[in-house]
């Protein structure tokens, strides 16, 4: 038996298993250095999408960004976490997806990054995809054929 089934493979959707926008934390391109770490540190994510006001996606920021960004050669400079807005530092090259792309590039895209985002072909965010989601997607298939061979 395959771990993958062919269903799960062929015909399970990113937008089925993504977060949707509205339940991911995120932070604006202009926003301040010292707004994007309290996001981080509050939420507990290691990094977050970046979006601009018409909620498009522009890139990503994480909490190591930001620390190596205000290290200094003997402190932390932390005025710069009020004089640095997101979009200095982020990231632009980001792993992207679409809704309609199936469960095998999901897959293959959360082997690299422990999210990767979603956004339709305007560029609009739409969500974020995780590892745990692709886990759990592929351990509810994993005990659902299971109970179904016994079955059988
Ligand atoms: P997980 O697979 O749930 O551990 O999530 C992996 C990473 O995805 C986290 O460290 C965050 O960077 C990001 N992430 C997960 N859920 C959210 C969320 N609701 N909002 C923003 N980022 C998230």
């Amino acid at each position: 038996m395959s771990l993958i089934q062919d269903g799960l493979a062929s015909a399970v959707t990113v937008g089925e298993m993504m977060i949707p926008g509205e339940k991911v934390a995120h932070v604006q391109l202009n926003n301040p250095l010292e707004h994007a770490l309290l996001v981080l540190v509050k939420s507990g994510y290691s990094a977050v999408p970046v979006l601009d006001a018409s909620y498009k996606l522009s890139g990503m920021i994480g909490k190591t960004m930001i620390l190596n960004h205000i290290l200094g050669l003997e402190r932390f400079e932390m005025e710069k976490l009020s004089d640095t807005t997101v979009q200095e530092i982020m990231v632009t090259e980001v792993p992207c997806l679409s809704q309609a792309d199936l469960f095998m590039d999901g897959l293959k895209a959360v082997i690299d990054h422990p999210f990767v985002c979603v956004a339709d072909d305007s560029g609009y965010f739409d969500g974020i995809l995780t590892r745990r989601a692709i886990l759990k997607r592929i351990n509810k298939d994993f005990y659902e054929s299971r109970l179904q061979n016994r079955k059988g």
